[in-house]
């Protein structure tokens, strides 16, 4: 990619975006630039992944011609009052905030920009990754399509109306996080069963990974693929009719719900 991309913010989610760009070869280091109020974090990018960091927000500002917003939602006022006024026409703002509105970003900016909303997760680290976007009336198809094909780098990528945008962390956004603690929980019963711990975390891991390939790769709903594990009378079905008990599905229904109200919240 021809364009310089500016990262402002290089926590969690930007790291994990950064790594699965560049691992893809599509995005060159060079064409990175980050921006970190932390000595460590300046010299990791540097070190690890061969970026150039700078400490001050308006450097990237100036630079980047696609500048991703990656702080939290609470500090976007802050960051954009400081950048707003090396913003070029043309330029394309990306946020990947939790709950914060094209039309909000505007607001900030106090004029029209170009505002692509989005919401990644971090599997893009490893390739991974799941991506919802919008983009606001400036945006041009062309430059969406850019976008896209720039968070194609490190996974998929959804288009969706901006009114689902605040649903996206509780399916994709967070939901990593409630994977990881089954998998940390199918360990322990692997573990509590006389299990060794590394493999009972690669076999628990590996079962959902396959779990999900199999989802994709079929297209069949997820009630009959379930169906073909379980035998009648057999042991999965025992499993199976205890997680109804302890209201697995519900659970995670109303930890989603949870999640979306978090999100409005932060807005
Ligand atoms: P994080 O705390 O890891 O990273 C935020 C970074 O912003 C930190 O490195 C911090 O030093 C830096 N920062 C703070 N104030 C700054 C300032 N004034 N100027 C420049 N940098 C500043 O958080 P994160 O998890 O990477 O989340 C960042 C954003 O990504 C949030 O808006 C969040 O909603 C979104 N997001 C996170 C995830 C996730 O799984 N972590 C997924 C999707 C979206």
């Amino acid at each position: 990619m021809e364009k310089k991309i500016g990262f402002i913010g290089c926590g969690k989610m930007a790291q994990a975006m950064i790594a699965g760009m560049i691992r893809s070869n599509v995005v060159q280091p060079s064409s990175i630039v980050i921006t970190s109020k932390t000595a460590e974090t300046r010299e990791k990018a540097a070190r690890e992944y061969g970026i150039k960091p700078f400490e001050q927000n308006i450097e990237a500002a100036k630079k980047a011609s696609i500048l991703f917003l990656a702080v939290a939602p609470n500090l976007h006022t802050e960051v954009i009052d400081e950048i707003k006024d090396f913003i070029q026409e043309g330029d394309i703002i990306v946020t990947i905030a939790a709950g914060i509105t094209t039309e909000k970003i505007e607001k900030m900016f106090g004029r029209s920009v170009k505002v692509v909303r989005t919401m990644p997760n971090t599997p893009s680290l490893a390739g991974a990754g799941m991506s919802a976007m919008c983009t606001n009336d400036q945006v041009t198809e062309r430059e969406a399509e850019e976008i896209k094909r720039l968070f194609q780098t490190f996974g998929e990528v959804e288009v969706i109306p901006e009114s689902l945008m605040d649903a996206i962390p509780s399916i994709s956004g967070s939901s990593p996080a409630y994977v990881y603690m089954m998998i940390e929980a199918m360990a322990d019963g692997g573990v509590k069963q006389g299990l060794k711990r590394d493999q009972a975390y690669k076999l628990a891991a590996q079962a959902v990974l396959g779990a999900a390939k199999m989802v994709l790769d079929t297209g069949l709903h997820p009630g009959v693929l379930k169906d073909q594990v379980c035998s009648p009378g057999g042991a999965t079905i025992a499993a199976v009719s205890t997680l109804e008990k302890e209201q697995f599905r519900g659970a995670i229904i109303s930890a989603m719900e949870s999640c979306t109200d978090k999100v409005k919240e932060l807005g």
